[in-house]
C-alpha cells in the first residue's frame, strides 16, 4: 500500500494502537468474552461527515450501526430477496434486543438531493432505484415550502419516512406499543454540529 489513502489508514491505525488500545484493551476483551449488548440501533447515512460513533461519543459495544445512502429504511417486505437493512433490524431488535432505534438524517445529503433532482447519470443500476423509494415523499414536501427551505425539509421528510417504515415491521410496532422500544428521528447539521430531534409531526427541535 503506497497511495495517499493507504497512508491515511495506516497512520490512523498506528494512532489507534498507540493512543487508544492501551486504555480500551480491557473493554474489548470483555466484549469479546461476553458479546455485544448495544442499547441502540442507529441508521445513518453513509456520508463521511456524519459518523454516529463520533457524534454520540460512544464506546465499542454501545451502537449497532447501519449506514446507507440517505439513511433509508425500506418497508417490511419478507419476500426472500436480499434486504440488508431489514436483516440488521431483525437481528438488532430480536436478538440484541436494542431499546432504541435512531434514524439520523443530515444536512447537505447527496442522497436526498438525488431524490429531488435525480441520481447521477452513471448511478442508475443501484442508486437511482434506492433513492427512488423516497422521491415522492420528498417532492411533495418540496412543493410545500419556500425554495431556500427545500433541502432541509426534504432531509427531514426522509427521516419521517424511515420512521414510518420502521412501524411497518410488525415486531417493531409491537415492541414500540408495549413500551419496550423507542423510535427516534434526528437531523445532524454538519456545519453547526447540532442535532435536532423530531418532536412532533413535522417538527424538529435542537437536542439538549
Ligand atoms: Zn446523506
Amino acid at each position: 500500500m503506497t497511495d495517499e489513502s493507504a497512508d491515511a489508514l495506516l497512520s490512523g491505525y498506528a494512532r489507534f494502537r498507540q493512543d487508544h488500545w492501551a486504555g480500551a484493551k480491557a473493554q474489548y476483551e470483555r466484549l469479546a468474552e461476553h458479546g455485544q449488548k448495544p442499547h441502540t440501533l442507529i441508521i445513518a447515512c453513509s456520508d463521511s461527515r456524519t459518523d454516529p460513533a463520533l457524534v454520540f461519543d460512544t464506546a465499542p459495544g454501545q451502537l449497532f450501526v447501519v449506514r446507507n445512502i440517505a439513511n433509508l429504511v425500506p418497508p417490511y417486505e419478507p419476500d426472500g430477496h436480499l434486504h440488508g437493512v431489514s436483516a440488521a433490524l431483525e437481528f438488532g431488535v430480536k436478538v440484541l434486543k436494542v431499546r432504541r432505534i435512531v434514524i439520523m438524517g443530515h444536512a447537505y445529503c447527496g442522497g436526498v438531493n438525488a431524490m429531488l433532482h435525480g441520481a447521477p447519470a452513471d448511478c442508475q443500476d443501484f442508486v437511482a432505484p434506492w433513492v427512488g423509494q423516497g422521491a415522492s415523499a420528498v417532492r411533495r414536501i418540496a412543493e410545500a415550502v419556500e425554495p431556500d427551505q427545500v433541502e432541509r425539509a426534504a432531509e427531514e421528510a426522509v427521516v419521517r419516512l424511515s420512521i414510518d417504515n420502521l412501524r411497518t415491521f410488525p415486531w417493531i410496532a409491537e415492541r414500540e406499543a408495549r413500551g419496550e422500544l423507542t423510535l427516534t428521528g434526528l437531523h445532524f447539521g454538519i456545519a453547526d454540529g447540532i442535532l435536532r430531534a423530531l418532536t412532533g409531526p413535522g417538527r424538529f427541535e435542537p437536542l439538549g
